[in-house]
């Protein structure tokens, strides 16, 4: 059940994994595993929407304060507004999770009133570039720049603000793309754990649960796209992440 601990990128120093019910930290270079039971119950189960969160690896999610110890991750939805975001912030909003929309502004002419209603709601709208170009194969920078700013540019004309977080396109980006979006004021991330929807065999309910929930700890960021058969198993999904003991964290509360 543990074993796959041992492939787990270790952590910064002083920066608790929590894999259900076991805590491993590492002090002075020394890695210390303790079941939570044994920890005292004072922190546990903090409200969460009084915690702060940082980006850490540009994968991670951590409590900016350390004694955190509540098990949480973060939602990530990709590649619309779509026909289907409506039904996926449902289900979102009937397990009381938050998310962060990564869109392509692309998508907002056959969609429109989507990325206003994903802000109305409470949800973050990230930048994803206007038309998912694969940054890391454009060779012109000012068309990077030009496809972040665009989407940039929408998503605050909707909302009224800027963008907080920015995902590249097929997870591919260069330290330069990543200076880039930096600049633009942007916290740039990855994921750590994914349905891997992008795969035909994620249509079956179980592949897909398993898919997202494989190697799940706390401050996990998860990624699921808009696709007819994630939204299809996303309540599954989520009933499975809440019988785990995770809750989910709101964007809102991630603060660099
Ligand atoms: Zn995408």
């Amino acid at each position: 059940m543990f074993a796959y601990r041992r492939t787990e990128a270790p952590r910064p120093n002083g920066i608790p994994l929590i894999i259900d019910n076991e805590e491993s930290i590492i002090k002075d270079n020394v890695l210390i595993v303790r079941d939570r039971s044994e920890i005292s119950t004072d922190n546990l189960n903090k409200v969460d929407n009084i915690d702060k969160y940082k980006i850490v690896d540009r994968d991670s999610v951590v409590p900016e304060d350390i004694i955190n110890k509540t098990k949480v991750v973060l939602l990530t939805i990709d590649d619309g507004p779509s026909k289907r975001t409506k039904e996926i912030q449902d289900i979102l909003n009937k397990h009381n999770a938050k998310a962060i929309f990564f869109v392509n502004g692309i998508n907002d002419k056959n969609h429109q009133g989507v990325i206003g209603e994903t802000y109305k709601q409470g949800f973050a709208v990230g930048n994803h570039t206007w038309s998912h170009l694969n940054l890391k194969k454009e060779k012109d920078m000012a068309t990077i720049a030009k496809e972040i700013k665009k989407d940039s540019d929408l998503i605050k004309n909707i909302t009224g603000i800027p963008p907080r977080f920015f995902r590249a396109p097929y997870g591919e980006s260069t330290p330069s793309i990543r200076k880039l979006v930096k600049d633009n004021g942007m916290i740039f991330m990855d994921w750590s754990g994914s349905a891997k929807d992008w795969e035909k065999d994620t249509k079956e309910k179980d592949v897909f649960i398993s898919n997202a929930i494989l190697n799940l700890h706390s401050g996990s960021i998860l990624l699921i796209h808009e696709h007819p058969w994630s939204l299809a198993n996303l309540d599954g999904l989520l009933t499975a992440i809440e019988a785990k003991g995770y809750s989910y964290i709101d964007p809102s509360n991630i603060i660099e």
